[in-house]
């Protein structure tokens, strides 16, 4: 069985001259299997389609894709987004008293699957031209658990509760407090625990569009378990929050597993390892098709995702591994210093920022890890000379490049007309189009408007501009967001070679322990009290660093046998403890 698929949104028949049709052999011998619909678009008529793979090797674009796939998987086909739109293969299982997680790349179908598993979206079983029917549905799974499952999805029997994916879109449909919005999902009276369980007893007065990011996660996770429902999806929980914040969401929905369905969907591997008990992997080709493999124990699942190798199924759907190094990495103290700070000190109205001396070295990338609001933007921007501070600052002038936390741009213009606006001759740059545009794969995005990228495409353009710029010293405000897993270990290693190769330093802000062991050198502590004071020390080497940020937080990690990968100790167990009582919480 073969499919083909287009792209829409990197299809440009305007720009081309149909190659997709024009080299198709059946095509040439006089059969219609590549047609011009009335919008311009080709469509493929997959039943006259030979499978030969032409027009996706000759679209100038990658806009087609033909795929061949184990011809039983045809029976399985759950949805299709039209003709020649992404399909999704078999579901994620309903299963009580386990947080159920989803892990998989961007664009793989892991929304479509809650969508549908939430009663949102009634699966077409592949009949794109019809209506969804949840009667048809329920048959196609008779006699197993999901026909039970959607008949009393069908009958209202089942109410579905969703913590959306982009946090960010709720000051466009929300005015007001939070308080309000709260309450109008408080099903069950109980707003002032559940505030108190978040930590955002202080944000309830606020306005909405006034809160940072990751109190507005921490609302819409609020929201979601206000509401009285029977089965909950998590779409990407951590995202903006602090090693704390995530900590503590993923204790509050496991202890909601004991008498709810759960299902996450989360990138963070760490928080993902520690939150679910099961995992269902997705793989499959982004924009094209996503098939939702069977079951596995948290730690098989994440193993295999590291090794992009589904054993059962005997799948490689990454060739290479992602890999962890369990001997902390030597600090490069022999390289010259690029920049120095003094005690430094800035005060706002309720919030006092003190820094101790510090320095880094050229072609070193440090790590900034510490709880939200405890000052880490505040000292970028000093550094970057944006911010003036009260005491103190750097001692040398030098040129920054920063991307900041919170990425919006009113652009009109194709992500290409952007890049080459603000980058100019860079864009020619051999190394630079090698090193960063491809491996971000930018290209794909190169025809979208800026205005219409999804998080992650944002994230990956906002990267690649910062990168772009000349400077000596790159800071990058939690670059992790809204990447998927393998976006985040291939971000890592791109801004670590640049730096390697180019001779420059970059200041990496973020939460994601996996992406930060992967890509820091050295780190920068921060603590003290959100929101009040914070305290910045370093950098240091690894080892003493995530020594202290770990104790700041509590947690210990000990390493996984098959692939060196940190894993989060069970808080009171024997390697918790033995590792605390001999301080080391990150390389035991
Ligand atoms: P994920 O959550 O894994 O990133 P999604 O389920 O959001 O993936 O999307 C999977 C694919 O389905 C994407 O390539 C997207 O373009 C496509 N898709 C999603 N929604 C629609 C829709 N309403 N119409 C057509 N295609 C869609
Ligand atoms: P982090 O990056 O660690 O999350 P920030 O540096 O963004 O922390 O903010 C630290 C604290 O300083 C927050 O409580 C924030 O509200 C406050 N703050 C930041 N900028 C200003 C400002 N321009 N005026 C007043 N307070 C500010
Ligand atoms: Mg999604």
């Amino acid at each position: 069985m073969h499919i083909a698929v287009v792209i829409q949104d990197r299809c440009q028949f305007k720009k081309c001259n149909y190659e997709c049709r024009t080299y198709c052999p059946p095509v040439r011998m006089g059969t219609d299997t590549v047609v011009i619909t009335e919008k311009g678009y080709p469509r493929i008529i997959e039943e006259l389609c030979e499978g030969c793979g032409i027009c996706a090797h000759k679209c100038p674009f990658e806009a087609v894709k033909i795929i061949g796939l184990p011809e039983e998987l045809g029976e399985d086909l759950i949805h299709q987004y039209g003709e020649n739109g992404f399909r999704l293969y078999r579901l994620p299982r309903i299963q009580k008293d386990k947080v159920v997680g989803i892990l998989g790349p961007n664009g793989i179908g892991k929304s479509t699957a809650i969508k549908i598993l939430s009663g949102t979206l009634i699966p077409n079983l592949g009949d794109y031209n019809a209506q969804g029917d949840w009667d048809k549905v329920i048959e196609f799974f008779s006699g197993t658990e999901m026909a039970s499952y959607f008949a009393k999805i069908r009958d209202g029997e089942i109410k579905a509760v969703v913590k959306p994916q982009y946090v960010d879109k709720i000051p466009m449909v929300f005015k007001g407090k939070v308080k309000d919005l709260l309450k109008k999902a408080d099903h069950s009276g109980r707003m002032d625990e559940i505030a108190r369980m978040l930590n955002i007893e202080n944000t309830l007065e606020r306005e909405v569009d006034k809160i940072s990011g990751g109190e507005l996660q921490s609302v819409a996770i609020a929201a979601a378990l206000l509401k009285e429902g029977d089965v909950y999806f998590f779409d990407e929980p951590s995202s903006y929050l602090d090693i704390y914040q995530r900590l503590n969401v993923a204790r509050v929905i496991r202890e909601l597993s004991s008498e709810k369905i759960v299902f996450v969907v989360e990138h963070d591997l760490a928080i993902m390892d520690f939150i679910a008990d099961v995992i269902h992997i997705m793989y499959g080709s982004e924009g094209a098709y996503g098939i939702v493999s069977n079951v596995r124990n948290t730690r098989n699942a994440i193993n295999s995702y590291l090794q992009g190798y589904l054993r059962d199924e005997n799948i490689r759907f990454r060739d290479w591994r992602i890999e962890f190094v369990v001997h902390p990495p030597k600090r490069k103290s022999e390289l010259p210093v690029l920049i120095s700070w003094d005690y430094t000190e800035k005060k706002y109205r309720d919030f006092h920022l003190e820094v101790h001396p510090g320095e880094i070295r050229i072609g070193e990338v440090v790590g900034i890890v510490g709880p939200n609001a405890t000052g880490k933007t505040t000292f970028v921007k000093i550094l970057a000379g944006v911010i003036k501070p009260d005491r103190g600052g750097a001692r040398d002038e030098i040129k920054v490049s920063y991307k900041p936390q919170y990425i919006k741009s009113e652009y009109d213009g194709t992500v290409e007309e952007l890049l080459n606006f603000t980058l100019k001759e860079k864009m020619l740059n051999n190394f630079y189009r090698a090193e960063v545009l491809h491996p971000l794969r930018l290209k794909y995005l190169y025809n979208k408007e800026v205005k219409n990228l999804s998080g992650g495409e944002m994230q990956r353009l906002a990267i690649a501009i910062a990168l772009g710029l000349d400077a000596d010293l790159y800071l990058l405000d939690e670059p992790s967001a809204y990447l998927d897993s393998n976006e985040r270990m291939i971000a890592a290693k791109v801004i670590r070679r640049y730096m390697e190769n180019l001779g420059k330093s970059a200041m990496i802000v973020d939460h994601d322990v996996y992406f930060i062991d992967i890509i820091a050198d050295s780190i920068m502590v921060f603590g003290g009290e959100p929101g009040r004071h914070g305290i910045a020390r370093g950098p240091f080497s690894m080892r003493d660093g995530m020594n202290l940020f770990l104790k700041n937080v509590g947690i210990t990690f000990r390493r996984d046998g098959d692939t060196n990968r940190p894993r989060i100790n069970k808080p009171g167990s024997f390697n918790d403890r033995d590792q605390k009582s001999r301080g080391e919480y990150y390389y035991a």
